[in-house]
């Protein structure tokens, strides 16, 4: 058996839900719960703030857990990072009143951040050489510069508009985020295998997401260009159409080259190209 901390209400339960049902993991999120069993696979799941997962996971009554890299730094606790996951992306920016003139980080010497990331903050400044104080606040942090509790904020930033919203500006990135899998680092063997298992599972979900699966037709005189454009897993599926000199190439394409790529083919001969997407993908 091996639990899993999830976060219970936020911008991550919903992809962290999800993510665990793309891997075949069927469960209950029933309303209220703390907890569920899942029912085809030997997995509990946990469902907390995510402020306490860190600290769930390194005493080991969570075995792994989902949320930000952001949190995970913050927390600071004894947990691996095991795993990218690939949403909630955001940053961890410094900003400061829009009127401010700002020449660089030097501007945060003897001024007040304030921010719900203070030990983050805190290991920046200290890294950077820059003698700055914090405040730690809960949330609403934007207003802090408005009200005079802070010279300036560290926040999460995805659009900005938030920012911009409240007067303020960005001025430094420091840090990048996005939602992760960590793990106890002292997991016994039986929960190392569910671990291996889920993360197998995991691969192919992301996989296949990047991946599209291409049919095209050919003419017979084009197959060897084409192939060469389609490198696909091994080499593409040519099959033979009912109409003489023709055939089909089936292979599989990522994502990020699909518009180059759809230009060479047609350039290349290649018609009826169709296009779909993977729902699993083990290499
Ligand atoms: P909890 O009640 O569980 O403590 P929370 O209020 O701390 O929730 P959320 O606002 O749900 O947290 O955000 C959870 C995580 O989602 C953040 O720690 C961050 O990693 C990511 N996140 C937050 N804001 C954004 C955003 N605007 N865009 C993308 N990701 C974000
Ligand atoms: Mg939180």
């Amino acid at each position: 058996m091996i639990r899993i901390a999830v976060q219970k209400s936020g911008r991550l339960s919903d992809k962290s839900l999800q993510l665990l049902k793309d891997c075949g993991i069927k469960f209950e999120n029933g309303g209220r719960k703390l907890s569920t069993q899942a029912k085809n696979f030997p997995m509990e799941i946990l469902f907390l703030r995510d402020d306490d997962i860190p600290q769930y996971v390194a005493n080991g009554v969570a075995d792994l857990g989902i949320l930000g890299l952001n949190e995970v730094e913050e927390k600071d606790q004894k947990v691996d990072v095991i795993k990218q996951l690939g949403f909630a992306g955001c940053r961890l920016s410094l900003a400061v009143q829009k009127d401010v003139d700002y020449p660089g980080l030097e501007w945060f010497n003897g001024k007040r951040v304030a921010s719900s990331y203070t030990t983050i903050v805190e290991k920046f400044f200290k890294d950077k050489g820059i003698q700055a104080t914090t405040e730690e606040i809960g949330g609403s942090v934007e207003i802090a510069p408005g009200i005079g509790l802070a010279d300036g904020i560290c926040d999460i930033v995805s659009t900005g508009s938030t920012l911009i919203m409240n007067g303020l500006k960005e001025v430094e990135t420091v840090m990048y985020s996005e939602a992760v899998l960590i793990s106890n680092p002292t997991l016994d063997n039986q929960k190392k295998e569910l671990l291996e298992k889920l993360m197998f599972r995991m691969e192919a979900v992301q996989n296949a997401a990047k991946s599209k699966y291409i049919l095209l037709n050919a003419p017979n005189d084009k197959i060897e260009e084409i192939s060469s454009l389609l490198p696909g897993m091994k080499s593409p599926t040519v099959l033979p159409l009912a109409e003489a000199g023709w055939s089909s190439l089936h292979s599989v394409i990522e994502e990020n080259d699909f518009w180059n790529v759809i230009d060479q083919l047609k350039d290349a001969g290649a018609q009826g190209i169709l296009v779909s997407p993977i729902e699993k993908l083990i290499a």
